[in-house]
């Protein structure tokens, strides 16, 4: 006899955007299980991010999502996290003289959203990271809203949370088939079938073949390959900010220890896949560090590549698919789906109870719904 587990809610990935997911509707009394194809949880995207949070980055959606994300980051993810999960690091947008522009842009993202910032001349730049080269450096803005994230821990802190609170978290359980049954759901997995009411699409760069497969219209989601490198320098670096190309066609960061994380910001567009780093990319992010540094970068220490998956209008996509009952769309995070895990999970969830409730406790929210509901690419 075929065994078929049943649950209310069947959220498929469990990376960040899953167990976030999790965790908010498992809290609210959602009968919960997380559906995740590989051993591990956070094999994808989740586990290869550079693990800043960057209040100014990317559209104002995203800023928005990110500024209602900080204090339960900050919080130490309700206290679920076993140790602090956000430690201050400043960003510093550098440039030649030919970026003055994006300079200008960037401060005012940071004003906008009422983040401390000054603008630097080269020598102001330097101060703050000694190793910019004095011929290339002409100006900066430094912004102070910025943070590390230990990923790993937010990541396994809504896993914690989403358990205690009755979710079930299989692994190894790849969804093949999906159709409705009765009215709810049967996903054909790698173990046994699941049955739900409500399927929650989180697999990031595969959400728009997890929709094909629930017979809903694909988004047009497109997964874009990124880079990321280590190397190592023995400059006391402590203390250094997070260094951004003013027109982010580079990147590095002290990681203790000598050990730095840098990336050509590179953006490619890639099938979903395990996504691997190609050796012209990391060259050509070796080539922007030393351009503008004197870290004179010659080897590196390991590198890897992951998908950051953006919607047409890059913003997030949140909420029902209007065309198919009960499938429930959590996708599209891009370059800030860490960051903005918390505010998406609370939305996920409210939107979620707003079929049988009201959503507008979280007003800020609320509002963000429309901007990000699979609604606006269905003209
Ligand atoms: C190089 C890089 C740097 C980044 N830096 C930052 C940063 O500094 N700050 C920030 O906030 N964000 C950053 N991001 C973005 C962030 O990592 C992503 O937005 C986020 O991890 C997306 O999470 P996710 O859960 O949607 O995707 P994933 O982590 O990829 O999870 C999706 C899951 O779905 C599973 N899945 C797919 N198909 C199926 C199936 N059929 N059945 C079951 N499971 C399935 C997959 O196995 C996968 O585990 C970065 C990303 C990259 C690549």
């Amino acid at each position: 006899m075929t065994t078929v587990e049943h649950f209310e809610i069947a959220v498929v990935g469990g990376g960040i955007a899953g167990a976030s997911a999790a965790w908010a509707l498992a809290e609210e009394g959602h009968e919960v299980a997380v559906v995740e194809r590989e051993d591990s949880l956070a094999a994808h995207s989740t586990g290869r991010s550079a693990a800043q949070f960057l209040s100014s980055y990317s559209g104002p959606v995203n800023r928005e999502l990110s500024a209602e994300s900080q204090p339960f980051l900050e919080g130490n993810a309700n206290g679920w996290a076993d140790h602090q999960l956000m430690s201050p690091r400043a960003v510093l947008w550098v440039s030649p003289d030919a970026g003055r522009e994006q300079l200008d842009a960037i401060a005012a993202a940071n004003q906008s959203i009422g983040v401390a910032f000054d603008m630097l001349d080269g020598e102001g730049a330097r101060d703050l990271c000694p190793v910019l080269d004095p011929s290339w450096v002409h100006g900066g803005v430094v912004e102070h809203g910025g943070y590390d994230i230990d990923v790993a821990e937010l990541h396994q802190a809504y896993v914690r949370a989403a358990r205690s609170a009755g979710a079930t978290v299989m692994r190894h359980r790849g969804v093949r088939r999906m159709a409705r049954h009765g009215t709810g759901w049967q996903l054909d997995t790698d173990g046994p079938a699941i049955r739900a009411d409500i399927v929650v699409n989180a697999a990031g760069a595969w959400a728009d073949e997890i929709a094909e497969m629930a017979g809903a219209a694909p988004l047009g989601l497109i997964p874009y390959r990124r880079t990321i490198f280590t190397f190592t320098s023995q400059h006391p670096s402590e203390h250094w900010p997070l260094v951004i190309g003013a027109d982010e066609s580079f990147y590095f960061k002290p990681e203790g220890a000598g050990q730095f994380l840098g990336s050509p910001a590179d953006e490619h567009p890639d099938e979903p896949c395990d996504a691997k780093p190609r050796e012209l990319d990391v060259a050509a992010g070796i080539e922007a560090v030393n351009r503008a540094t004197l870290l004179d970068v010659r080897s590196i220490r390991s590198a890897w590549a992951g998908l950051r998956t953006f919607s047409p209008d890059r913003n997030p996509v949140v909420g029902f698919d209007r065309d198919i009952e009960g499938f429930f769309w959590c996708a599209g995070q891009g370059g800030t789906g860490i960051q903005t895990s918390p505010a998406v999970a609370r939305l996920t969830a409210s939107l979620i109870r707003a079929s049988s409730s009201d959503p507008s406790e979280h007003a800020a929210l609320a509002s963000l719904a429309p901007k990000l509901s699979p609604e606006r690419f269905r003209a």
